[in-house]
């Protein structure tokens, strides 16, 4: 095993690094140990001290098929081999063009056509947006209102943030480029007044996350489709979470049964391994840009755009996603995490509840003491995050059952121990 100066990495990281989401200042304090990370096999991650943790999050939601899987591993070197990153304007390349088939074919032919590359969530909600607004410019229609849901979480790029996320930012970001409208549910849409000016609606389809693991009602997915339908407008549908398998199927739509106008996918796109999105688009979205008669482009785009080792990692998920029947493999794992959290209503729980492979807590003590929970459980060999007073369990598919039912009894006992500390 390497060995790790973690005093020397702690206090490098202390003072040159900045950390997402993060109070700087409670990080740096003296009695803070950062977990610096530098392993992982399957569903465990290794510290460089040599302890392991079971990924309670997937490593922020994006690990699919476990830590080090070796068809991924393969995949990037190989690619590595060939050329890690060459660019997207101007030219193309192999991967990014197979992927692309790839993911289009996923979905019934007759629906979506292309494939748009980005590089995280937002920056793929990002691409959407951009390619709505211009959809509806080419066509010479007024619309131009994109409508969101009350505590949606669509990134943090600017145009992403303004359709949720705005309290983070203190408000000032509302708005900002798109005209935008919230609603709570899809029953306060026939309200809209001017709904032939509407863009688009943007939802986390089945469950909202980062809003504390929020489980639409049942039907919500179709009927949002039908209230699109009958006023014209488009329909987004935000599947960086719950994409590849997070809900119990590949995709959280598939619930429904129905097909958005544009899917963004990230996170487990590439199982997790290197930054990658994908926004894709029917047909009838691409047709006024693909129109030979018409110059129109899309003034979008980043350097590492189709980047040919996040590609490959890409296609190797998938395949393992075929090889391995990780969708038919999740129904006993989901079963499990259902029945644990049932079991673990205690004293200081408020509710429990899950959606596929995703739990969720939500304690009575508020946030500092889900944080405690957090803590508790990362001393006994569990990493997990809470949002706000809801701490969340959601590890990689690959997690075997014992894996699991380790899990649930580590925060259960965080919980007993955070309680009867604070009671
Ligand atoms: N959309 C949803 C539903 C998310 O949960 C997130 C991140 O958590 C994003 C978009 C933003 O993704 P990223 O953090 O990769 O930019």
């Amino acid at each position: 095993m390497d060995s790790w100066n973690t005093e020397q990495l702690a206090s490098d990281d202390k003072r040159y690094v900045w950390h997402p989401f993060t109070s700087m200042g409670e990080w740096c304090a003296p009695d803070h140990e950062p977990i610096v990370l530098v392993g992982g096999k399957g569903a465990m991650v290794r510290d460089s001290r040599g302890r392991e943790y079971i990924d309670g999050n997937s490593s922020i939601w994006t690990n699919v098929h476990g830590h080090n899987h070796p068809r991924i591993n393969a995949a990037i070197r190989e690619q590595l081999e060939r050329v890690a990153h060459t660019s997207f304007l101007g030219s193309t390349n192999p991967p990014a063009i197979k992927l692309a088939r790839e993911i289009v074919n996923l979905f019934p032919e007759e629906k979506f056509g292309r494939v748009f590359y980005s590089d995280d969530g937002s920056t793929g909600i990002e691409a959407a947006l951009r390619i709505v607004s211009q959809y509806w410019k080419l066509k010479g229609s007024k619309r131009e209102i994109f409508i969101s849901f009350r505590n949606a979480y669509h990134g943090d790029t600017a145009g992403a943030a303004s359709l949720g996320a705005a309290a983070m930012f203190g408000g000032s970001i509302e708005g900002f480029h798109f005209p935008l409208r919230r609603v709570a549910s899809v029953g306060e849409l026939s309200e809209t007044p001017d709904s032939d000016e509407v863009a688009a609606v943007v939802i986390e389809p089945i469950i909202q996350g980062a809003a504390g693991m929020r489980v639409w009602p049942d039907g919500t997915l179709r009927r949002l489709r039908e209230w699109c339908d009958k006023v014209g407008t488009l329909l987004i549908a935000d599947e960086v979470m719950t994409g590849f398998g997070r809900t119990g199927r590949m995709f959280a739509c598939e619930h429904e049964g129905i097909q958005p106008d544009l899917y963004i996918f990230a996170k487990g796109l590439t199982g997790g391994y290197l930054p990658l999105a994908i926004t894709l688009i029917s047909h009838k979205i691409y047709e006024p840009f693909g129109d030979k008669n018409s110059d129109a482009t899309l003034f979008y785009g980043h350097s590492y755009t189709g980047n040919a080792l996040g590609c490959a990692a890409a296609l190797a998920s998938l395949e393992i996603f075929r090889l391995e029947n990780t969708i038919e493999a999740l129904a006993p794992k989901i079963e499990a995490l259902h029945r644990g959290l049932q079991a673990l209503a205690q004293v200081g729980v408020e509710e429990t509840r899950s959606c596929g492979m995703i739990g969720a807590i939500d304690l009575a003590g508020g946030g500092r003491c889900a944080e405690q929970v957090c803590r508790v459980a990362r001393e006994r060999g569990l990493l997990t995050r809470h949002i706000r007073s809801t701490v969340t369990l959601m590890p990689p598919l690959i997690v075997s059952i014992s894996q699991l039912e380790r899990a649930l009894e580590i925060l259960n006992e965080a919980v007993e121990i955070v309680v009867s500390r604070t009671a």
